[in-house]
């Protein structure tokens, strides 16, 4: 080979390397109902705040290498089988809890490629709690055309042509964060349909009653006695990704014991690795941070100490990927690829 050709390869190999996108996530902020002067952005602090939300969406949209088919529900998508003279029909939803009222919204909004939308406010939280996040609601409408007293067993095909129509969109190709199934009456008893929905929505709220003393700048220390908005952020996404708000999540709790391989591989056991309330890691468990490899309490331990900063830990990474999601660092060859854009484009590294 010669020089030039060499020069040219490497070239062209540069470029692809540089273009290349980095797969993943990418987390859409929705601040449409947040109303109060904790996000407004004509104040210094409102700003601050935001930004603050954004770099922990961003941190998190790093890691994560999962990919999302586009969804669109604007238009009240419906999924229909057929079998014999039967026609089923099925309506998923998707909804979200208004962050500042607490109140019940409905999505008819679409999602692109890989985005996921957190809608993001402020209210008053009692006691100590500083935050609070989790997937969105869903539902699931039922309809049916029988004509010719179609059998049981048509009935039954319909429905599972509709199923798994409704569950190919819904979940994006990605994983599964909660299943509706159900079951017709007479004189069809015995037929059920089920939807499975994948990741979409998200919602996430933060105390706004005075009784926080909230550190907003996610560029300085901490300062004592306050709450980090960064660390709080980072916390309550991974909820609104279904951290202890999932179907998988709940499969993999047993008592206070983990049963996620990942989690298992990564911390050396699973055995009391669930907070007793079930919903976070247990306190005080320690892992390594992934921008410096310095030691750190994880992410979704149930509390934060005042005066502190928390990053993603290779331990909160492990248990995305028991429940679904694809991280950070990724045993293909597209991690290469990846990593070379981020050389490339950004002074920013993760591994
Ligand atoms: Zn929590």
């Amino acid at each position: 080979m010669t020089l030039s050709m060499k020069l040219i390869i490497s070239s062209v190999l540069s470029y692809v390397l540089l273009v290349m996108p980095c797969l993943g996530i990418s987390i859409s902020l929705d601040y449409s109902h947040s109303a109060t002067s904790f996000f407004n952005t004509g104040t210094s602090d409102g700003v601050t705040a935001r930004a603050a939300v954004q770099a922990a969406a961003n941190d998190l949209s790093d890691a994560i290498t999962s990919s999302l088919s586009s969804l669109d529900m604007s238009s009240s998508p419906a999924y229909s089988g057929t079998s014999g003279g039967a026609t089923i029909t099925l309506t998923p939803s998707l909804s979200y809890t208004n962050p500042d009222t607490a109140g019940s919204e409905s999505f008819s909004g679409s999602l692109s490629a890989n985005e996921f939308i957190i809608f993001v406010g402020a209210r008053s939280l009692g006691g100590l709690t500083l935050g609070q996040g989790g997937p969105g609601g869903v539902g699931l409408g039922v309809g049916s055309s029988l004509t010719g007293s179609p059998s049981e067993a048509q009935v039954q095909a319909a429905a599972d042509s509709a199923s798994a129509s409704a569950s190919a969109a819904m979940t994006r190709g990605g994983h599964v964060i909660e299943t509706i199934t159900g079951a017709f009456g007479d004189p069809y008893a015995g037929v059920t349909y089920s939807t499975s929905f994948g990741p979409t929505i998200g919602n996430l709220w933060f105390d706004n009653d005075g009784s926080t003393t909230w550190h907003l700048d996610h560029t300085t220390s901490v300062a004592l006695s306050s709450s980090d908005l960064y660390s709080v952020a980072l916390h309550e996404m991974l909820h609104s990704l279904g951290i202890g708000i999932s179907n998988p999540w709940d499969d993999l709790v047993s008592g206070t014991d983990w049963l996620g391989s990942e989690a298992i591989a990564e911390y050396g056991s699973g055995t009391a690795l669930i907070d007793s309330g079930g919903g976070h890691i247990a306190s005080s468990i320690m892992s390594t941070r992934l921008s410096d490899g310095g030691s750190q309490e994880v992410v979704m331990d149930p509390d934060i100490t005042t005066g502190t900063r928390k990053e993603l830990t290779d331990l909160d990474l492990a248990f995305l990927r028991d429940i679904g999601w694809q991280t950070v660092p990724e045993p293909t060859s597209s991690l290469l690829l990846c990593l070379g854009a981020l050389l490339g484009l950004t002074t920013r590294r993760r591994l």
